[in-house]
């Protein structure tokens, strides 16, 4: 951390020759006074009320963008007395590599929950709430998959404590027992679902409710047709896993498109199992990004057709569900 307060400071002086220094003025609405400013950063000594989110909304116009001045001021969500605080008006590193290496991004996989865990993946519902809450209270920022997937693709910077969340399956108890949870604590997800699934039976969601949880800002995607393992099975012959291939892959987006009036970007591969043969096909497909299950955080630079997810398992402590929240591999790439 404290290379990466040196690196920040060290951008702050590099900038302040293109800094026109005005008289200090008093923003209007708050925000404290602004003492600098060019067409890349303002300088502000905030008054003693402001945090991130509030400069970032009379900075940025959108409180939401308040990370960006806690990412740039060494991550911190507090400011001293008199202290200068740079406020970035646009994206300054959209890739997340630095000297000292390059952030990662954790995406976390939940299966189906209930009111107690039972076996490894039914997780209580007083846990899966814990471990929400401390995303909150740690700061970490849920981005959507497709900001996820904007930022490998460079059209984004995303926060430096980042997490995605995901729920494979599409299981009931997503709406009983994740929903309330993330709607209160404003977290965007992911759903995996299989489509011989969806409405099979009452614990699974049906497209009604999946259209309706689309319509709250939950994202819906793909996770094949049967949730059988996509590679050749011992004995398949090239037509017979030509054709169980069409049958995974294309029937999700056909159907999404009839259910849900879209198409699908995103796959999810069953049992997180994929090899060459598969990636081929979910390329032929089109699919612009694919999710396994290896328990790693991604770099934008990470295969987006092999991109890794941590599965939460119900007889995870709190202290192991965050290792799984690695934000940074450290490497000197000077
Ligand atoms: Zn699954």
């Amino acid at each position: 951390m404290r290379a990466l307060s040196l690196l920040v400071a060290g951008l702050v002086l590099g900038g302040c020759a293109t800094l026109g220094v005005n008289r200090p003025t008093v923003a209007r609405g708050g925000g404290g006074v602004v003492v600098g400013e060019s067409d890349d950063f303002v300088v502000v000594v905030p008054s003693r009320t402001e945090h991130p989110d509030s400069l970032a909304r009379t900075y940025l116009g959108d409180a939401s963008k308040g990370w960006m001045i806690e990412d740039f001021n060494g991550g911190r969500r507090v400011f001293k007395a008199g202290e200068r605080v740079v406020v970035p008006r646009r994206p300054w590193n959209v890739s997340g590599v630095e000297p000292t290496g390059y952030q990662l991004v954790p995406i976390l996989v939940y299966h189906n929950l209930g009111a107690q865990s039972k076996g490894r993946l039914v997780l209580g519902a007083d846990a899966f709430a814990e471990q929400m809450r401390y995303l909150k209270r740690e700061g970490y920022r849920v981005v959507t998959l497709t900001e996820f997937v904007d930022w490998l693709r460079l059209k984004r910077q995303l926060p430096r404590k980042s997490v995605v969340l995901t729920f494979d399956d599409g299981y009931q108890a997503f709406r009983v027992y994740a929903y309330p949870v993330l709607k209160k604590l404003g977290f965007s997800a992911t759903l995996f679902v299989y489509t011989d699934y969806v409405g099979a039976g009452r614990n699974a969601l049906s497209w009604d409710e999946l259209k309706s949880l689309a319509a709250e800002g939950f994202d819906v995607q793909a996770h094949s047709k049967t949730h059988a393992d996509l590679r050749r099975a011992s004995g398949e012959t090239d037509a017979q896993y030509a054709r169980r291939m069409q049958a995974e892959l294309a029937e999700p987006p056909r159907l999404f498109e009839r259910q849900l009036g879209r198409g699908v970007q995103f796959l999810a591969y069953p049992y997180g199992r994929v090899d060459d043969a598969v990636l081929a096909r979910v390329r032929e497909h089109g699919y612009a990004a694919a999710f396994t299950v290896r328990r790693e955080s991604n770099p934008a630079f990470v295969r987006p057709l092999e991109i890794n997810r941590s599965q939460i398992y119900s007889e995870m402590t709190l202290e192991q569900f965050a290792r799984n929240l690695n934000l940074f591999h450290q490497e000197n790439l000077r």
